[in-house]
C-alpha cells in the first residue's frame, strides 16, 4: 500500500468520514505547505500527552502540569450533591454553554444500541458504580441521566439504572431523568441553552 493510500485510510477511520472524503483529505494534505504539515504532525503526536481524561469525570482536559481532575470537577463553588450522566465530552460543553447547572459530571462514553447488548463493555459502566459509591459517601443527593431521547438514549437510560438504582436507593438518594422539554430524538449536544434549562428544570 503507498503512503497516499496509508493516509486515505487513516482518514477514513475518522467518525464520520467516508472514502471520498478521506481522499480529499488526503490530497489537501499534498497541496499544503511543509510547515502546516509538520504542524499538523506535531500536534498529533503530542495531543494525549497535554490533553489527558479527567480522574473523576472522564472527560478531556489540556492540563498546564500534572493535574488528574479537570477545572470543573476541582472547582470548589460546583454543587457535589448533583451528578449528571451524559453520553460524551460535548454535551458537557453543551450545558456548561447553557450556565444552567452547577453541579459535577460523568461522562459515560457512549450509549447502549438497542440491539447490541455488548456494547455495554465499551462503556465507562463499571467506573460510574464505583464513582457514585465513593460520592455517596461524600455529601451525593442525586443522580441525573441526561442521555438522548431516542432508542439508544432510552435504552441507555434503562441500563445505567439497573446498575445504579439499587445502590441509590439503599441511600434513599434520588434518581432523576432530564426532562421532556428536549424533543424526541434530540441529543444535548445539539439543543440550545433554553432548552437545556428546561430540561433541568422539569426533571423527573
Ligand atoms: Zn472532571
Amino acid at each position: 500500500m503507498s503512503d497516499l493510500d496509508k493516509l486515505i485510510t487513516l482518514f477514513e477511520s475518522f467518525p464520520g468520514i467516508g472514502a471520498r472524503q478521506a481522499r480529499r483529505f488526503a490530497f489537501h494534505v499534498l497541496t499544503m505547505n511543509d510547515a502546516h504539515n509538520a504542524q499538523l504532525a506535531k500536534l498529533i503526536t503530542g495531543i494525549k500527552t497535554s490533553v489527558t481524561e479527567c480522574e473523576s469525570c472522564h472527560r478531556f482536559f489540556s492540563r498546564y502540569q500534572a493535574e488528574t481532575l479537570c477545572s470543573i470537577c476541582s472547582a470548589s463553588n460546583r454543587d457535589h450533591s448533583r451528578l449528571l450522566v451524559v453520553e460524551r465530552d460535548s454535551d458537557i460543553q453543551a450545558m456548561e454553554r447553557a450556565g444552567a447547572y452547577d453541579g459535577l459530571y460523568f461522562v459515560l462514553g457512549g450509549t447502549v444500541p438497542l440491539l447490541q447488548s455488548k456494547d455495554t463493555e465499551k462503556l465507562r459502566a463499571g467506573a460510574l458504580k464505583a464513582t457514585v459509591e465513593t460520592r455517596l459517601k461524600n455529601g451525593l443527593e442525586e443522580v441525573i441521566l441526561g442521555f438522548a431521547i431516542n432508542p439508544d438514549g432510552e435504552n441507555t437510560t434503562r441500563f445505567i439504572e439497573s446498575i445504579i438504582e439499587p445502590l441509590l436507593a439503599a441511600e434513599n438518594k434520588k434518581l432523576t431523568h432530564l426532562g421532556r422539554g428536549l424533543s424526541t430524538g434530540s441529543e444535548l449536544e445539539y439543543a440550545d441553552g433554553d432548552t437545556l434549562k428546561n430540561a433541568l428544570k422539569n426533571r423527573y
